[in-house]
């Protein structure tokens, strides 16, 4: 029978960023895990279009959302060197412009000091760090900091592909049944759990989480299924037509459609979408943290945005948040950059030169938190996940091992940890090589290498490498490279631009 070859123990739905961190924390065990991803890439959704802050905090505190952003935030050291991502905490500054909001600043520290480390400065101290910024006060979050997201997505992709998970995209999800298994031999030999008892299981920093706060249920099952030991038959449907494979579990990282998988097993998660522009200018060096004015004066349902440094030390303003009616769409109106250029100008002396682009990404919202829970058994839903999403992924694959551990052992079952093999760390930037992208300072070696190191698409390439994502001159150059490697040229699935691949 065909499925033979097709049955997993956990199947992922979504390649963006929680899916990637997902698939890597499962790879540590004796799994077998795939990943199923609708775009020819990673990091294609929302991820590809935030704002890449490992944010200090989200309030409340109290939150799913606000225990998971410090919990990432905290791991993320620890992260970029295992991956070999960039991560800069370049500090969020909240800065106050008139002596009453100082006042209401150096009244707050102290709530603030109860959850991380803050600093109270004074005008002097914040025209030392910041001397184009004029301010009465401000507070000073020195755990504030920045990386790529598609290139932190990329690498936990290429770690979980290293220790065994399987990817496949361009296969969406169109359907997902529950199925009768009696007997586990009936369909193959899945994985290699073993009994609770027997050596090997596994116990790690997941089981100081608290699974009882915010949204994170008890993940006992909700509803009763036709079976005690449910497996799902997964639906993929691709360029090659429809298949099916089978897994023991499932995990829903779907992102803004994750309302869509939810309701293929029963469930019901209303995402509705919050488009978030931002617009990029060249200028360096015209700020170096991720400053905002106090009182924060968030729009609804956002932190409010801010004046942001990136990882390569271009200076970013946004993101704002925009009710759309299409999940698709990421248009920036010329209202929208007017707003945010008036908005984020009020801290600084001389404003940035040179706007060169706009982009934006789409929130997949489902209410004030994360959704983590499990409404059936053997299935997980890990969605609603907006900001700060991006820093909260590896603190939440991690509480999606805890929660499978859990489930496995009301079984009787344990995961087992196998050896891991590590990513061969990415060498630095070659800058004695003549740049073919002169503003972002891209040689082809560099493109080469990224291409080695597995990036198939144009998609890939412009995000991890910054080539053609300002003027767009060096374009021909990029493509020919990416030729001379082997990757055949044609139309990208997402529309908005060529993609490549093997
Ligand atoms: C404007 C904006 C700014 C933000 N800024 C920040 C920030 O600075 N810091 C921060 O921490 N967070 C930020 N966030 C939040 C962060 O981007 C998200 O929380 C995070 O990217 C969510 O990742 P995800 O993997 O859950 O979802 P996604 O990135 O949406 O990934 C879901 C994936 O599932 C795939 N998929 C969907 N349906 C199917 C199907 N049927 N079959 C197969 N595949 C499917 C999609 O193609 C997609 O690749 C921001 C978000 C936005 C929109």
């Amino acid at each position: 029978m065909k499925i033979k070859n097709q049955i997993f123990d956990v199947t992922i739905i979504g390649a963006g960023v929680t899916g990637c961190f997902i698939a890597k924390e499962l790879s540590k065990y004796k799994l077998r895990v795939l990943v199923v991803e609708k775009e020819p890439t990673v990091a294609m959704g929302p991820t590809k279009g935030c704002s890449g802050i490992i944010h200090a905090f989200q309030l409340p505190f109290g939150s799913l959302k606000g225990k998971l952003c410090l919990e990432g935030n905290k791991l993320m050291d620890e992260e970029a060197k295992e991956l070999g991502f960039r991560f800069k905490r370049v500090g969020l500054l909240l800065i106050c412009k008139s002596f009453l909001s100082s006042l209401v600043a150096r009244i707050v520290k102290p709530y603030f000091s109860r959850y991380l480390e803050v600093r109270y400065l004074g005008e002097e101290e914040i025209k030392e760090l910041e001397p184009n910024v004029e301010a009465k006060g401000g507070l000073l979050f020195p755990s504030g900091g920045v990386v790529n997201p598609v290139e932190m997505t990329f690498k936990a992709k290429l770690f979980a592909e290293l220790n065994g998970v399987e990817f496949r995209f361009e296969s969406k999800v169109v359907g997902i049944d529950v199925i009768d298994v009696v007997d586990a031999s009936d369909i193959g030999n899945i994985g290699d759990v073993s009994e609770v008892g027997e050596v090997g299981g596994v116990t790690d920093s997941t089981d100081a989480m608290d699974t009882t706060m915010g949204t994170v249920m008890d993940t006992t099952d909700t509803r009763d299924t036709a079976d005690e030991n449910p497996y799902f038959e997964v639906t993929l449907e691709s360029e090659e037509g429809e298949e099916k494979i089978i897994s023991r579990y499932v995990i829903n990282c779907a992102g803004l459609y994750a309302d869509e998988i939810a309701a293929m097993v029963g469930d019901k998660i209303k995402i509705i979408p919050g488009k978030g522009s931002h617009v990029v200018f060249e200028d360096k060096d015209f700020s170096y943290h991720l400053i905002a004015v106090l009182p924060l004066m968030p729009e609804r349902k956002t932190k409010g945005g801010g004046s942001l440094v990136t990882i390569d030390g271009n200076l970013i303003w946004g993101p704002n948040l925009v009710d759309v009616e299409n999940k698709e769409d990421r248009s920036v109106k010329k209202e929208e950059v007017d707003a945010l250029i008036k908005k984020h100008s009020k801290p600084f002396k001389k404003l940035p030169e040179k706007a060169v682009s706009v982009y934006a990404g789409v929130r997949a919202i489902a209410g004030k938190d994360f959704i983590i829970n499990s409404p059936i058994k053997n299935f997980i839903n890990v969605a609603g996940i907006q900001s700060p999403g991006l820093t909260a992924a590896p603190a939440i694959a991690r509480l999606v091992v805890r929660i499978l551990k859990e489930s496995l052992e009301k079984k009787g079952l344990r995961l087992e940890k196998k050896e891991e093999k590590s990513l061969k760390l990415i060498s630095s930037r070659e800058q004695n090589v003549e740049p073919i992208c002169h503003c972002r300072n891209v040689s082809s070696d560099e493109i080469c290498r990224i291409i080695s190191d597995g990036a198939g698409t144009l998609d890939d390439v412009k995000h991890l490498t910054g080539a053609t994502m300002e003027c767009g001159r060096c374009l021909p150059a990029v493509l020919q490279i990416m030729e001379e490697k082997g990757l055949p040229l044609r139309k990208d699935t997402c529309k908005s631009f060529i993609a490549w691949r093997d």
